[in-house]
């Protein structure tokens, strides 16, 4: 009983600091002090679980904790940060298996029957059904986000036909599968239904994501990272735990609404998403691209001229600044000009980079004020008044075939405007396309300026002319 009561404390204690993390999480200001929350808040949740809840096979459990801890441990020192989004991915499915896992181990546990009976069972077979379906579904679909963000399985959408139907087939196989497996559980089978119903969702999982095209990546991230909390959530109802129960709806709330603002980021309907098919071909190389018009290449010496010459400077960074490790020198580049009088500011894209906040962070690693960096909301407006902006490895969040082009791959996406400024300066290594492998019409306008290369290079020389 003292046992249980010092658990439950420590549950609650543990949930405050969970709520408190994603509180802090919500400010770049406050954002350290979060992951701190959430450290102690798991560190405490771990320890009152082993202490609490386990009652044998202690060795185990800690060899298994070594090799699970040394393992992330590892990942996380060794993962670039253009490699995040990818772990990000592959942690999600790590969710789902264990979800999978547990869900088996839990019913296969000779004492089910008689711990539960009537309607008590039914409950606990459905938590246990469902917890094996969104775990099987976050598990493949989080794999093949993987092999997506890592450029191992190509953007191009799958699009199969009568896609809709052989979906709705699958969630009907699902439901009758789920009525099969109660009925029989009841009577000491089941077995049967429950490995069917896994492998249809597997391959629900797996044709989901694959039908979702390169641009609509940002959306399947973040849903993923949903279904991963709710996942963990049935597993909870399915174990009995009250702390997994919440912690999973806490992740799994925050991932539908990130999916949420994603989709208004990109002006698309969740359930257009879902049912997939936007999206070409990935990063490819563009022929010449003779019908688009000139492209003006620019040196970095009359880059740095045009910048001493500006009031008004605007930084857009993409993912090609986290490919290059430029935050540093941009930052240094800020610096510079601010202090020759220039007013500089960053415009951030919500879907910029490969990860929700991605660039939110690679910029406060660098640390660059705060209040300089604003959203696409803020200052979009404000391109007509920009003397120079800089696109520091970005591609399609300032793409305007986005505007016009509204049947195109990323049709319809708001994007940021710095083509109605006096003069774009676009850092890129070459004509490839960005994520969407769409063309982009920003290279060849009048007022916009080439400086091919690696970002980082780059801006050391135009850092070295100033
Ligand atoms: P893009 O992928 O559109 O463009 C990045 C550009 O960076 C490329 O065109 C590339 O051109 C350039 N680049 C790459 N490496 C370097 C380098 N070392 N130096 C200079 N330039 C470099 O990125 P954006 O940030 O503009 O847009 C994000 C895209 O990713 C969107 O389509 C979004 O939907 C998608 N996405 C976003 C996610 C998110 O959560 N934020 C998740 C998944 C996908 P080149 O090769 O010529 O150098």
């Amino acid at each position: 009983m003292e046992f249980n009561g010092i658990l439950v404390v420590s549950y609650i204690i543990a949930t405050i600091l969970f709520i408190l993390a994603l509180g802090g999480l919500s400010n770049q200001e406050t954002a350290r002090r979060g992951n701190w929350y959430g450290i102690v808040g798991m560190a405490i949740a771990l320890l009152a679980t082993v202490w609490g809840i386990v009652t044998q096979a202690y060795a185990e459990l800690l060899v298994a904790l070594l090799i699970g801890g040394t393992i992330g441990l590892i990942a996380a020192r060794r993962v670039q940060m253009t490699q995040m989004p990818e772990l990000v991915a592959i942690l999600h499915s790590l969710v789902g298996l264990a979800a999978v896992a547990v869900g088996f181990a839990n019913f296969m546990d000779p004492e089910r029957l008689s711990r539960y009976a009537g309607v008590a069972l039914t409950i606990h077979d459905i938590e246990t059904y469902l917890g094996i379906l969104i775990g099987a579904v976050t598990f493949s679909g989080s794999v093949i986000a993987f092999g997506k963000l890592s450029g191992r399985i190509g953007g191009k959408p799958l699009i199969l036909p009568a896609r809709h139907w052989l979906n709705l087939l699958l969630l009907l196989g699902a439901i009758w599968y789920g009525y099969g497996f109660v009925e029989q559980s009841a009577a000491g089978g089941g077995m049967t239904p429950l490995i069917i119903m896994t492998v249809i969702a597997l391959l629900f999982g797996i044709h989901m994501v694959m039908a979702i095209g390169g641009a609509d990546m940002p959306v399947v991230v973040s849903m993923l990272n949903s279904y991963s909390g709710w996942a963990a959530s049935a597993t909870g109802f399915m174990l009995g735990n009250d702390l997994l129960i919440v912690t999973g709806a806490l992740v799994g709330s925050s991932g539908a609404i990130l999916s949420y603002i994603m989709c208004r980021a990109m002006n698309r309907k969740f359930l257009a998403v879902i049912a997939g098919g936007f999206g070409t071909s990935e990063g490819t190389q563009l022929a010449g691209g003779e019908d688009q018009g000139e492209v003006v290449p620019i040196s970095p010496e009359d880059t740095a001229d045009l910048l001493l010459g500006a009031r008004e400077v605007m930084i857009i960074p993409g993912y090609g600044m986290a490919v290059a490790q430029a935050q540093h020198i941009v930052h240094e580049l800020t610096q510079a000009l601010r202090e020759k009088k220039i007013n500089v500011r960053f415009g951030i894209h919500p879907v910029a980079g490969r990860m929700p906040g991605h660039m939110n962070v690679l910029l406060a690693e660098a640390k660059v004020p705060y209040d300089i960096v604003y959203e696409m909301d803020e200052i979009n407006d404000d391109f007509p008044d920009v003397d120079v902006s800089i696109v520091i490895g970005a591609n399609d969040i300032v793409n305007p075939s986005a505007l016009e082009d509204p049947n195109g791959p990323i049709g319809g996406m708001p994007v940021l405007e710095c083509w109605k400024g006096k003069t774009t300066i676009v850092l890129k290594r070459s004509m490839a396309t960005g994520y969407a492998g769409v063309q982009n019409p920003l290279f060849f306008k009048e007022n916009t300026r080439m400086l091919f290369g690696d970002a980082k290079d780059s801006l050391d020389a135009v850092f070295k002319a100033l």
